[in-house]
C-alpha cells in the first residue's frame, strides 16, 4: 500500500519545481530583455550619421529592427533602423560619408526569439491549469484511498476479545436447529481445546457454510458458536468487502485473517458470503474483478493455514446454489450447516425466547401462536412478539393479551391496516363479493383449507384478505391440492365475474400467483399430460447468477403445449370455482352482505354462516 501514500508526493513536488523552472526562465528572459533595450541611450539616425562621419563610431549591429552602436569610447547606443532599407544605404540617405561607413564593422545578428516564449506560454498555461486541476482531484482520491486503507484495518466487527464485548449469546438463545446444533458443538469442542483434536491429528474443519433462509438464525448461530466456545469472533459482511477502490476488498481479507492469526484460537464469520463468493464468471454488469480478487483471497488465506491453525471460518448465505464451487471444495467450506425454517414445536420455543421479560396475560397460548404462523421464521416470530407488544403499549394495557398477538400476525403477514382508506360503497361491495368468492371455494374444495378470518379492510398492499389455516406445513404437496389452491386463488376473481358481470383490478395479485402455480405444475412438478419432465429456462432470473443465459432446454412446439397446459389448469380452476360459487350463491350473498356490515369476520361466524365446521375432510388427509 506504501506506493499510494509516495505518488502523491511526488507529484507535487514535479509541479512545484515545473512552476518554479517556469518562473526563472521568465525572469531570465526578462533580464536579458531588459539589459539589451533599457540600460542604452537610444539616439536617432542622423545623429549616427554625425558620430560616423567624426569617426566615433567602431561597429553597428543589426539586431531586428534595432541597430546597436558601440562607439570608440565602449559607449553604446541604440538606433531604429529603417524599415525595407538595408544599414549602409540608410545611413548614406542620412549623410554618412561613404568611406567612413566602410571602416566601421557592420554585423547582422538574428533576433532574440521572443515568438519562442509565447509559444512556451501559450502551451505551458493550459498545461499547468490541467496539471492544477489534476492535482486537486488527486488530492481528494488520495483522501478517499485513506479512508478505504483504514476501514480496511477496523471494518470487523470484534467480539470476546479483550477491551471488546462478549458475544454474550450462547445455544441456549437460539431455539430449535437441534441437528445443526449438533454439528456445530464440534467446532466448539475444538476451539474450547484445540489441542485434543490436533493431538490426534484430526483435521478439523476450516470452514462451515451456514446456510438457510433469510431469518432462520444464521448470524445468531454463528454467535452463538463464538459465545459457547469463549473465543474471539471477527464478524464482517461480505457486503462490507465490496468498496468502490479495486484491491481494498482483497486488502480487507489479508488484514482480517492477519489479526485472526494473532488471535488464536478464534472464529472469523463472514456474513452473506453471496455477495462475494458467487459463482465466477457469471453474472452481468461490471464490479466482477473486485468481486474476484476478494474471493481469491478468502480462499488463498485459508488454504494458507497451516494444519495447526486454530482458527474456523464460519459464513453464511441464503443463496447455496449461487456460490463458486471453489469455495466449497474440500480444505475450504466443506461444511455445511442447513438450518431450516423452524417447525410448531420451534416457533413455540422461538416465541418463548422473545417473550421472556415481557408481560403476559393468563390467557396467552404460545402454542396457538405457533400453530397459526406456519413460514414464520425466527425472525418474522421475533419481530411478531415486538408487534405485539406495541400493540399493547398503544392499547394501554398491562399485559399483551391473545388476542394482540393474532392481530399481530396478520400485521407481519400483511402489512399494517389501513383503516384511513375509506372505501366507496361500491367498493366495499365488490371487494366483498371478491373475499366471499375466496373464502366459499376454500371452504367447500376438497384439499383446500380452511378459512380462520375474513376481511374487507385493507391491509398493506391488499385491498381484502382472507385468511386460512394451512395444517402445518408439508414440504410435499399433491396435484390435487394445487388445483384446489389455484382455484381459490380464482375465486375471487370469478365471484366478480359472476356477481358484477366484470371484473376489477383487485384480482391481478390473483391471477399471477394462480398463474405461477399452473405453470410450476406444468414446467416443474411434471403433473400435466406432458408428463414428467422438467422443462426449464426463460424464467429464470438474470440476477441470480448462475442461471444467466440459460437456455431453455426445449423447443418451441414444447413451448406452445406447455402454455396450452396452463391454459387448460386456469380454465378447469375457474370451472371449479365457478360451480361451488353457482351452486352456493345464497352463502356467498349473506357472506357479502356480512362484510359489508363488519367488515371482518372471525371463523366462528363464518361457520355460522356457511352453516358447517371446517375440518381437513378425512379423506384429505393423507
Ligand atoms: P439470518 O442471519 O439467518 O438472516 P438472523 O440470525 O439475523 O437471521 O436472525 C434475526 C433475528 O431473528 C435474530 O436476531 C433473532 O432475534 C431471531 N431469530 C432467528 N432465528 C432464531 C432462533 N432459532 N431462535 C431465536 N431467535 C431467532
Ligand atoms: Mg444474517
Ligand atoms: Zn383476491
Amino acid at each position: 500500500m506504501k506506493p499510494i501514500k509516495k505518488i502523491p508526493k511526488n507529484f507535487t513536488t514535479n509541479i512545484a519545481g515545473f512552476v518554479l523552472l517556469l518562473l526563472v526562465v521568465l525572469v531570465l528572459f526578462s533580464i536579458i530583455a531588459s539589459e539589451s533595450f533599457e540600460k542604452v541611450d537610444q539616439i536617432s539616425l542622423n545623429r549616427l550619421a554625425y558620430e560616423i562621419n567624426d569617426e566615433n563610431v567602431e561597429s553597428l549591429t543589426v539586431i531586428g529592427p534595432n541597430i546597436e552602436v558601440v562607439f570608440e569610447d565602449e559607449e553604446k547606443a541604440i538606433v531604429k533602423k529603417e524599415p525595407d532599407i538595408a544599414v549602409f544605404e540608410s545611413l548614406e540617405n542620412w549623410g554618412a560619408e561613404r568611406d567612413n561607413l566602410r571602416k566601421i564593422d557592420i554585423d547582422f545578428e538574428e533576433e532574440p526569439d521572443w515568438s519562442f516564449l509565447v509559444t512556451l506560454l501559450i502551451i505551458s498555461l493550459p498545461l499547468l491549469f490541467l496539471l492544477f486541476i489534476f492535482r486537486s482531484i488527486f488530492k481528494q482520491t488520495k483522501g478517499g484511498a485513506m479512508q478505504a486503507l483504514d476501514f480496511s484495518k477496523a471494518k470487523a466487527r470484534v467480539f470476546g476479545d479483550e477491551g471488546s464485548p462478549k458475544s454474550g449469546v450462547t445455544f441456549d438463545d437460539v431455539a430449535g436447529l437441534e441437528e445443526a446444533k449438533e454439528e456445530l458443538k464440534e467446532v466448539v469442542d475444538f476451539l474450547k481445546e484445540p489441542s485434543r483434536f490436533l493431538k490426534l491429528g484430526a483435521r478439523i474443519p476450516k470452514g462451515v457454510l451456514l446456510t438457510g433462509a433469510p431469518g432462520t438464525g444464521k448470524t445468531l448461530m454463528a454467535r452463538a458458536v463464538a459465545g459457547e466456545a469463549n473465543v474471539p469472533f471477527f464478524e464482517i459482511s461480505g457486503s462490507e468487502f465490496i468498496e468502490l477502490f479495486v484491491g481494498v476488498g482483497s486488502g480487507r481479507v489479508r488484514d482480517l485473517f492477519a489479526n485472526a492469526k494473532k488471535k488464536q484460537p478464534c472464529i472469523i464469520y463472514i456474513d452473506e458470503l453471496d455477495a462475494i463468493g458467487r459463482a465466477r464468471g457469471a453474472g452481468l454488469g461490471g464490479g466482477h474483478d473486485e468481486r474476484e480478487q476478494t474471493l481469491n483471497q478468502i480462499l488463498s488465506e485459508m488454504d494458507g493455514f497451516k494444519q495447526d491453525a486454530k482458527i474456523v471460518v464460519l459464513a453464511s448465505t441464503n443463496r447455496p446454489d449461487v456460490l463458486d464451487s471453489a469455495l466449497l471444495r474440500p480444505g475450504r467450506f466443506d461444511r455445511k450447516v442447513i438450518l431450516d425454517l423452524p417447525d410448531k414445536k420451534a416457533r413455540e420455543a422461538v416465541l418463548k425466547i422473545h417473550t421472556i421479560g415481557k408481560p403476559l396475560s393468563k390467557n396467552v397460548s404460545l402454542k396457538e401462536v405457533a400453530e397459526r404462523t406456519p413460514g414464520f421464521s425466527g425472525a418474522d416470530l421475533s419481530n411478531l412478539a415486538n408487534e405485539a407488544a406495541l400493540l399493547t403499549a398503544r392499547k394501554k394495557e398491562k399485559s399483551i393479551k391473545q388476542s394482540r398477538f393474532l392481530e399481530a400476525i396478520e400485521k407481519v403477514l400483511l402489512g399494517p391496516e389501513r383503516k384511513s382508506f375509506v372505501m366507496g360503497e361500491k367498493e366495499k361491495e365488490l371487494a366483498a363479493y371478491h373475499e366471499a368468492g375466496h373464502a366459499i371455494t376454500s371452504s367447500f374444495l376438497p384439499y383446500a383449507e380452511p378459512v380462520r378470518k375474513i376481511s374487507i379492510v385493507s391491509r398493506g398492499q391488499a385491498g381484502g384478505y382472507t385468511i386460512k389455516i394451512p395444517t402445518e406445513e408439508s414440504r410435499i404437496k399433491r396435484k390435487s391440492e394445487f388445483l384446489s389452491e389455484i382455484a381459490v386463488l380464482l375465486g375471487g376473481y370469478t365471484a366478480e365475474k359472476i356477481v358484477f358481470k366484470e371484473v376489477s383490478t383487485g384480482a391481478v395479485n390473483d391471477l399471477e400467483k394462480a398463474s405461477s402455480y399452473a405453470r410450476k405444475l406444468v414446467k416443474e412438478f411434471g403433473m400435466s399430460s406432458l408428463g414428467p419432465v422438467h422443462f426449464k429456462g426463460e424464467q429464470e432470473h438474470v440476477f441470480l447468477g448462475r442461471e444467466v443465459g440459460g437456455e431453455k432446454n426445449y423447443s418451441e412446439e414444447t413451448a406452445a403445449k406447455i402454455d396450452k397446459e396452463v391454459f387448460l389448469f386456469i380454465e378447469e380452476a375457474v370451472k371449479r370455482a365457478e360451480d361451488v360459487i353457482q351452486k352456493k350463491r345464497k352463502i356467498v350473498d349473506k357472506i357479502a352482505k356480512k362484510l359489508i356490515e363488519k367488515e371482518m369476520l372471525e371463523r366462528e361466524e363464518y361457520e355460522e354462516i356457511i352453516g358447517k365446521k371446517q375440518e381437513k375432510k378425512a379423506s384429505d388427509k393423507r
